[in-house]
């Protein structure tokens, strides 16, 4: 059995935490509620590592929830941001690095012609969604059970790991007039998608989606869904929107559109495009984004949106994303992983599913397969949160939650991988 790791400053920080901010966090799912816990707090982060205030170190599969993709705190990430700190934080007037990011998302990214930065995912999906309903005049939306949008009350339906580890099936709060626009179907269900235009004639404006979902652990499209979404849209007269704050330049350079060559009408970015920032942007066709205000009647702003700081650490994130076998080695440690999880649980007798593309995987404690949201519930959550504490033990960050995808870095070595299959290893044994 592995010793307990010390974490008394830890639970201290928590502990008043809880007394200053509800729950003690700033967001959900860092309370480790699901795993039966309390958080570790960090006190720094470098490359694929983390060190909480106890001096503990971890290798971590979380990288910040995504952003992380080159390593934490990378030395050109960091310079570069010390460079742009001299001239100033924040502009609230046109910077040229916002044309910098700009060309390059619409570069990269299959569907976007245009595009507007924003502060964060859930603000980029709130303003796709006005957009969807202003370029169509429809006000309804399709989305998928155990897709995670952001926390606008228009999504907060069927809406994934944050929501699902909490057993909160809805949100106190949302008017339920909201979210009668919005339709649920099974991730991976043509014909449910199918049957929901059937019964509202002229009443969808789009279809929104993760084009491989990393909110509900980690659900790959099956082959002709996304394609079958495409057409399905295009004969309603709808949009078909990926949300790619999660897998924007984390599967591929271009994304998962790019990755399954299928082009949607609108996007939404965040996470990665960040480089550890804050920033979100949804884009798409140009007739589409020209309806956003001032080029167009659909408002939204944003005080800090586009500062300078964001988009210095966006750029250089996405430069060295750009260097030529990135996501080779990022899809190459994330395959080796798995491959290793999953040896390491057959031999300890425990079920399992795993799978992975570029530098985001996943893997559920049960048989499989998994190809929506109520598959996936059958994980053994209980077993997992075990699994999680254990592999804490032995100097191993997972994201706190069986729902949840993880992620690889640039700046993982082989031998973390081999260090982290050999704790999974000892850890199963040890639960089971
Ligand atoms: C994280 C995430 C969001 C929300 O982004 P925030 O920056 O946390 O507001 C939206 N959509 C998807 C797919 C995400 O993974």
């Amino acid at each position: 059995m592995t010793n307990s790791i010390n974490t008394t400053r830890s639970e201290a920080v928590f502990e008043a935490a809880q007394k200053l901010m509800p729950g003690g966090v700033s967001s959900p799912v860092r309370a480790f509620k699901s795993v039966n816990g309390n958080p570790i707090v960090f006190d720094r982060v470098k490359g694929p590592y983390a060190w909480d205030l106890d001096g503990n170190r971890f290798i971590d599969y979380v990288g910040s929830w995504g952003p992380a993709i080159c390593g934490h705190s990378h030395p050109e990430v960091i310079a570069s941001l010390q460079e742009a700190l001299e001239k100033g934080t924040s502009f609230g007037a046109p910077c040229e690095l916002e044309n910098k990011l700009a060309e390059m998302v619409i570069e990269a990214v299959p569907s976007v012609e245009m595009v507007r930065f924003v502060n964060s995912g859930t603000e980029a999906c709130m303003a796709v969604l006005r957009l969807m309903r202003a370029f169509t005049g429809r006000d309804k939306v399709i989305k998928f059970e155990g897709c995670y949008h952001g926390h606008a009350d228009m999504f907060l339906v069927k809406a994934g790991s944050g929501v699902a580890t909490l057993g909160l099936p809805d949100s106190p709060g949302v008017p339920r007039s909201t979210t009668s626009n919005t339709l649920t179907a099974p991730y991976n269900d043509l014909e449910a998608v199918k049957e929901l235009f059937a019964e509202n004639p002229d009443g969808i404006s789009g279809v929104i989606l993760e084009p491989v979902v990393g909110n509900a652990g980690f659900i790959p499209p099956e082959p002709g869904f996304l394609e079958g979404l495409r057409e399905l849209t295009k004969e309603n007269g709808a949009l078909l929107v990926f949300d790619e704050v999660m897998t924007g330049f984390r599967i591929s350079y271009g994304g998962a559109q790019d990755r399954f060559g299928v082009t949607p009408d609108l996007t939404t970015l965040g996470k990665v495009i960040g480089g550890g920032l804050p920033v979100g942007a949804y884009g798409g066709r140009k007739e589409i984004m020209s309806m956003v205000a001032p080029a167009g009647p659909m408002y939204q702003a944003g005080t800090l949106s586009g500062n300078p700081l964001a988009m210095t650490a966006g750029i250089k994130t996405l430069e060295l994303l750009k260097q030529e076998g990135s996501y080779e080695k990022l899809e190459a440690l994330s395959q080796r992983l798995i491959n290793g999880i999953c040896k390491a649980a057959k031999q300890a007798g425990i079920p399992i599913t795993a799978s992975c593309i570029g530098g985001m995987f996943g893997f559920y404690l049960c048989e499989g397969p998994v190809r929506n949201f109520e598959e996936a519930k059958q994980t053994n959550a209980e077993l997992f949160g075990k699994l999680h504490r254990t592999m804490l033990n032995k100097g191993i960050y997972l994201a706190p939650s069986a729902y949840e995808a993880g992620f690889t870095s640039l700046a993982h070595s082989d031998d973390d991988i081999e260090t982290t299959i050999k704790a999974f290893q000892e850890s199963f044994n040890e639960i089971n």
